[in-house]
């Protein structure tokens, strides 16, 4: 585990350093391209750092306050790469900046430079860790004139005649499954008949879903399992990291950050947010954009890129009605929306960046996640950030086994333990499948369903089940079920 084999020493190394806002993500990069200029590091001789910025707002120039750039000053001369070179309504997505990162990391390379890629937006630096991952399995191929696969074809010939005519006019919006249960439960019914593994991925009542992996079906005229299963065999089988990777997670409790980012969001505030807001509605209503919005409304209109920078929403009623009162719920919503970010910047690196770390590493350790505890950052940010930092990349870039990443703190530990999820689509679509309830099930043609594993699990103690369990017993030996009273109905009936 803690080794680099010979194969992973021929992967060239890459530094990413990823977390919520307001951890000091930013610093911790400019402390380690300082330290590595000092002298050259490993029997290769990599001296020196640059920068590549992995914050999709951060890539827009100017509007240094709300994208929380790192000031210039603060920079101690480190090159920042991709950092504030597109205009506000420029759109720039996640495939350019890979493509633009590649190409960078390539010159860094050559140079014997490390590149440390630093940023808020996690699934950036995860495509730029992982190739093959921008999967397309969400969107229906276009429709083809590659023939049915045989299979499928058969199975579709051996349809019973109702199910046959719904897979050739499959309707173009999903049926309620509140107002249409049969043609909700038709629907998952004839999906199973063509593609059993997604088919049980889906609940019957979850129409959207099922239409769209029908749809897929007859567009691509394979079955949406053999897509997922062949994207995945491209993606490889542990889809092989392009670098020898260090991901530095920094981390802090959120008793610890929520306090930290609340005074973030005054200070913005206080270095001039709402002169950024006021330009950015300024360029938003400039006769030419107005003009590409449909609806006219450029206010509304104006949504993507920059504009989804926290706090352009949040100030908007208040810029349009400037009353006291309004500033104050302005600047506590932005305050929420900081909060949840920083959640989901979580729940990303957890639940999506370190199940396919995991799976990267099955076969030998080629991407290293550390968890950094960055709590108290101003009292122990040298014992806790950079000096193990430092040390691990040394390590790293002088070859010699690199330390266990839980051993680094309790935070670690506690936190670097948890998924056991797979990333590979064919996993995930196993491992959540759903299964019938027959206990549950009242009618069989709307059967009460569960999804496999924990769910199934809290289901079978739960109360409702117990209760059908109870009354199915009672039916079976002759006697009357309890009369079921009002509020059980109400609350507790399965659904
Ligand atoms: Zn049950």
């Amino acid at each position: 585990m803690a080794s680099s084999s010979p194969s992973t020493t021929m992967l060239k190394p890459l530094i990413t350093i990823c977390g919520t806002t307001g951890v000091g993500k930013s610093k911790l990069a400019i402390d380690l391209a300082v330290h590595l200029a000092k002298k050259q590091f490993g029997p290769q001789g990599w001296r020196g750092a640059r920068v590549i910025n992995a914050d999709s707002m951060q890539v827009y120039k100017g509007l240094d306050v709300i994208t929380n750039k790192v000031p210039v000053a603060e920079m101690e001369g480190v090159d920042h790469l991709l950092m504030g070179f597109k205009y506000p309504g420029e759109q720039y997505i996640v495939g350019e900046w890979v493509e633009d990162s590649l190409k960078l990391i390539h010159e860094m390379h050559q140079k014997k430079e490390i590149p440390i890629v630093v940023g808020g937006t996690s699934y950036w630096i995860q495509h730029l860790i992982f190739p093959n991952r921008l999967s397309k399995t969400t969107e229906a191929p276009q429709s083809s004139d590659s023939p049915w696969d045989p299979e499928l074809q058969a199975a579709i010939g051996a349809l019973p005649e109702n199910l046959r005519s719904i897979f050739e006019n499959l309707p173009k919006e999903p049926p309620s499954a509140k107002i249409e249960p049969d043609a909700a439960f038709q629907l998952h019914a004839l999906l199973l008949l063509l593609d059993p593994p997604v088919g049980q991925r889906w609940h019957w009542k979850d129409t959207r879903k099922v239409l769209h992996s029908l749809s897929i079906i007859r567009s691509a005229r394979r079955r949406a399992s053999d897509i997922i299963a062949e994207q995945a065999a491209d993606a490889g089988p542990s889809s092989q990291p392009r670098f020898r990777t260090l991901c530095f997670w920094l981390f802090a409790e959120s008793s610890y950050l929520e306090p930290r980012l609340d005074a973030r969001v005054d200070q913005m505030i206080d270095l001039g947010l709402l002169d950024e807001i006021k330009e950015l509605r300024r360029i938003a209503e400039l006769p030419e954009h107005a003009a590409s919005s449909e609806s006219g409304d450029s206010h509304n209109d104006y949504t993507l890129g920059i504009y989804q920078a926290i706090g352009y929403k949040e100030f908007h009623n208040y810029l349009s009605n400037p009353t006291d009162r309004a500033f104050n719920e302005a600047v506590e919503r932005m305050k929420i929306s900081t909060r949840q970010y920083a959640k989901k910047q979580i729940s990303w690196i957890r639940n999506k960046l370190m199940p396919a770390v995991k799976d990267a590493n099955s076969k030998e350790e080629t991407v290293s996640l550390y968890l950094l505890d960055a709590a108290k950052v101003d009292e122990r940010w040298a014992d806790r950030v950079r000096a193990p930092a430092i040390e691990v990349t040394e390590k790293l870039l002088d070859g010699e086994p690199l330390p266990e990443p839980r051993s680094l703190s309790d935070v670690a530990a506690g936190l670097l333990n948890v998924s056991e999820k797979s990333s590979n689509p064919l996993d995930v679509l196993q491992a959540r499948q759903k299964t019938q309830c027959d206990i549950c099930t009242i009618q069989d043609d709307r059967p009460f369903m569960v999804e496999t594993g924990p769910e199934w699990e809290r289901h079978i103690h739960s109360r409702a089940h117990k209760r059908m369990s109870a009354r199915l017993k009672r039916i079976q030996s002759g006697q009357q079920p309890y009369p079921r009273s009002q509020r059980e109905t109400d609350n507790d009936t399965p659904s």
